[in-house]
């Protein structure tokens, strides 16, 4: 699932091109993509948007009055596109905008399962429904996150996938971040040191601005991602072979090395069988 970087990286490439003209028509959508269907989306037309915003995971487009609001997540595989008026499109695609040049924004989602989401909210609902979400993962400092991490002891790695906690971050990230952090996923949040809280602030914004600098440059998730999806290649930064753990339906990967100060995790539910 795109996170902070890709989904900043994405945001940056749309604000001219859904800027530049008012929109012609929007629609149609797919019936399981479009959440909402008070205000209609024909609410949108002959209106200019302000630019591609974004708050978490999801991208915004709010009219240029801020009245209203285009909020799209793409879940894992949605993606989103503009193509120019000579462009030819996909043939059923999950959502499209067109401007008046007639150059599009379309949404488009591979597989059966249509899970991302297209809602069009007043500034009323939009601000509702983006309430729950933490700071944004991207320049959290230290006191900041101090404060997070001492609300409840929970484990680092859910804790940082944890949108109500801190916005933007998920399982491909956490690893490069608790990596770069030399922290165990499975450390409690209520135990780190204020040197080890540091160290995770700092890990959080470096591995988000790198992340947002490589997609910038189009790299796919090869050269992006150091440490996730990566079991047994050698740590970059020891050589160790990395290691996985299942924990909550995720992988998780890390280094036994830089990371868990040699020991191999445990699969918790396994443990939990056997006890
Ligand atoms: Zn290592």
């Amino acid at each position: 699932m795109p996170e902070l970087p890709e989904m900043e990286a994405w945001r940056r490439a749309l604000n001219d091109p859904v800027s530049a003209f008012p929109i012609a028509k929007a629609g149609p959508a797919h019936i399981a993509t479009l959440k909402t269907f008070e205000p209609p989306l024909a609410a949108l037309e002959g209106r200019r948007l302000r630019g591609a915003e974004r708050r978490g995971k999801r991208l915004l487009f709010p009219t240029d009055d801020g009245d209203l609001v285009l909020m799209v997540h793409l879940m894992t595989a949605g993606r989103l596109k503009t193509l120019r008026p000579e462009d030819k499109g996909p043939k059923t695609p999950a959502f499209t905008l067109e401007f008046a040049d007639g150059s599009r924004l379309v949404l488009t989602e591979a597989g059966k399962k249509k899970r991302a989401g297209v809602w069009l909210l007043t500034r009323e609902a939009v601000a509702a429904e983006l309430a729950h979400l933490g700071p944004e993962a991207l320049g959290l400092d230290a006191s900041t996150l101090s404060g997070i991490l001492s609300r409840e002891s929970r484990r680092l790695h859910p804790l940082l996938r944890d949108q109500r906690a801190i916005a933007g971050i998920g399982r491909a990230w956490s690893n490069e971040i608790l990596h770069t952090a030399k922290l165990s996923p499975y450390a409690l949040s209520t135990d780190l040191s204020s040197e080890q809280v540091e160290r995770l602030a700092t890990a959080i914004n470096d591995e988000l601005t790198r992340g947002l600098a490589v997609r910038e440059s189009g790299a796919g998730d090869d050269r992006t991602y150091r440490v996730h999806n990566r079991l047994s290649e050698p740590c970059h930064v020891c050589g160790t072979p990395l290691a996985q753990i299942d924990f909550e339906e995720h992988t998780i990967y890390y280094c036994p090395r830089c990371q868990t100060g040699g020991r191999v995790l445990k699969d918790r539910r396994l443990s939990r069988l056997l006890r």
